[in-house]
């Protein structure tokens, strides 16, 4: 699912369909003075002893808890998002801050090798930054998807050229000012409106060492392949199509709550949320029933009230998109129901709707529905389920609902995706690293494995000039 960029970056409100503000696309000039700009960041920055990058980072985190009233409203006026959501998500900002704040030091030390084939002498894998990255973000979570690259790059001692989605500019720009405001040499954090052609322009540069992409599958196929061409590294976080397994022995009443929340929270636009339902069959009926009376609850309304359980979609396209997908999915004969839930006719809402008897490796079944559609399969048991989960062609996360947590623990083993959670929908945290594999793409964000996807882990070995050869 790969939309052109048509109109340019502009914030709409999705709830009101006003246009409020709209921004140049950068020329090929600005692409390149952003370059050299975070290019000049690098030069300085790298040098700084990490006991001076640290505190940039932590003034950042204290900047965000000074305002996250603040910073969330631009969430909500640009994407939609709950308030109470929007204020979620500047709270996990600063966790993950903080948390590199706190254990970069470690992450970064060298590492001494005893490598009998070496010899005596002293051996280490030394850690450095490389330079300036290329870092292609979606609108879902517009601050959590910049700093969950930022904070681990820049205590590395990279700097990043962002392009950031076109609907969420302003959201971009708070970005940029927050690393300048907490003192950050100029440029550390560029952002640019660029085009989806500047990209060949950015990454063939060689002042640009490497691309980190979250969204679509087509986006991440197009970078990846214009920086596979320039031999630059890259990093995929993309779509999802998690399973939520249910098993017999779950607790159902709290299950269909963490369902209801997992397919719906953030409009039901996560890349890890609980999209497909595979409930074994001692339990279908009875789950299915309490979902639908709970989806039924869902109150859709004004973002910025604190009762409202259902925003708007990020946009009209997005909601005209989801609709055609389901039209597609009814005409191949899935059956398609409208959850009763009425939504707004102002804004960009769509109705919840629940999908069932969905052929497995369908178009439907493997399919990313980015919106308040469930998708229900019924297993005939445990192996069952586990054999529809993996017939996905992404590999995310997903969850096991069981009150055995060896049992839990034994089929998340067994599942072929990037994080699966024992009695909760894929979650996000500070400190837990996020990922997939198949089409949700590869490398990983957070803790010490995204800190080291940009590093360079160089050995510096010093030899007796009298050893052996
Ligand atoms: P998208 O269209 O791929 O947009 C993501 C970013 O890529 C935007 O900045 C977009 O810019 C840019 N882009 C798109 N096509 C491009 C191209 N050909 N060249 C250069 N840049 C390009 O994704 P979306 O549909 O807005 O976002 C939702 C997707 O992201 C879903 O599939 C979701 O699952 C995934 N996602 C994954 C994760 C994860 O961690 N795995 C997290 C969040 C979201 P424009 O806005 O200018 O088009």
């Amino acid at each position: 699912m790969q939309k052109e960029l048509i109109m340019g970056y502009a914030t709409t409100n999705p709830y009101t369909g006003e246009t409020v503000k709209t921004f140049d696309t950068a020329t090929e000039a600005g692409i390149d003075a952003a370059i050299a700009k975070a290019d000049e960041a690098f030069q300085t920055w790298r040098d700084m002893p990490l006991a001076e990058r640290l505190p940039v980072l932590a003034k950042a985190a204290d900047l965000l808890e000074g305002d996250v009233r603040g910073y969330a409203e631009t969430l909500t006026l640009e994407m939609g998002k709950l308030i109470g959501e929007a204020e979620l998500e500047v709270k996990l900002c600063v966790g993950m801050l903080r948390y590199y704040v706190e254990n970069a030091e470690a992450q970064l030390a060298p590492r001494t090798l005893s490598a009998p084939g070496y010899g005596e002498g002293d051996l280490q894998v030394v850690k450095e930054p490389q330079g300036v990255l290329f870092a292609v973000e979606p609108w879902n979570f517009p601050y959590y998807q910049v700093i969950r690259i930022g904070a681990p790059q820049f205590a590395a001692g990279n700097s990043i050229v962002l392009k950031h989605a076109s609907n969420v500019p302003q959201s971009a720009l708070k970005m940029e000012a927050l690393f300048r405001e907490a003192g950050a040499p100029e440029g550390l954090l560029v952002n640019v409106f660029a085009s989806h052609d500047a990209a060949e322009q950015i990454l063939a540069d060689p002042r640009v060492r490497g691309a980190a992409l979250t969204g679509s599958e087509g986006a991440g196929a197009v970078i990846a392949s214009i920086a596979g061409k320039n031999l630059k590294k890259s990093t995929l976080e993309l779509g999802g199509a998690d399973a939520f397994i249910v098993l017999e022995d779950a607790e159902i009443d709290k299950t269909v709550d963490w369902a209801v929340f997992g397919r719906h929270w953030n409009g039901g636009q996560v890349c890890c949320s609980s999209k497909r339902m595979i409930i074994v069959d001692a339990v279908y009926d009875e789950f299915v029933e309490k979902y639908r009376a709970k989806v039924k609850d869902l109150k859709p309304g004004d973002p910025m009230d604190p009762a409202t359980t259902l925003a708007p979609l990020s946009s009209q396209s997005a909601a005209d998109q989801l609709r055609e997908q389901v039209e597609a999915a009814r005409a191949a004969g899935v059956t398609v129901e409208d959850a009763g839930v009425e939504v707004p006719s102002q804004g960009s809402f769509f109705p919840p709707t629940i999908m069932s008897d969905i052929e497995v490796g369908s178009e439907t079944a493997n399919s990313e529905f980015f919106g308040p559609v469930s998708s229900l399969f019924r297993a005939k048991d445990e192996e069952d389920a586990i054999r529809i989960a993996n017939s996905s062609p992404f590999g995310l996360g997903g969850s096991v609902f069981t009150s055995d947590h060896e049992r839990g623990k034994r089929i998340a083993r067994r599942l072929d995706t990037g994080m699966v959670y024992i009695n909760h929908p894929t979650a996000v945290y500070p400190d837990v690293p996020f990922g997939g594999v198949k089409r949700s793409g590869y490398g990983r964000e957070l803790i010490e494995l995204g800190l080291l996807e940009f590093v360079n882990e160089k050995v510096v070995g010093v030899s007796d000039i009298d050893g052996p050869f």
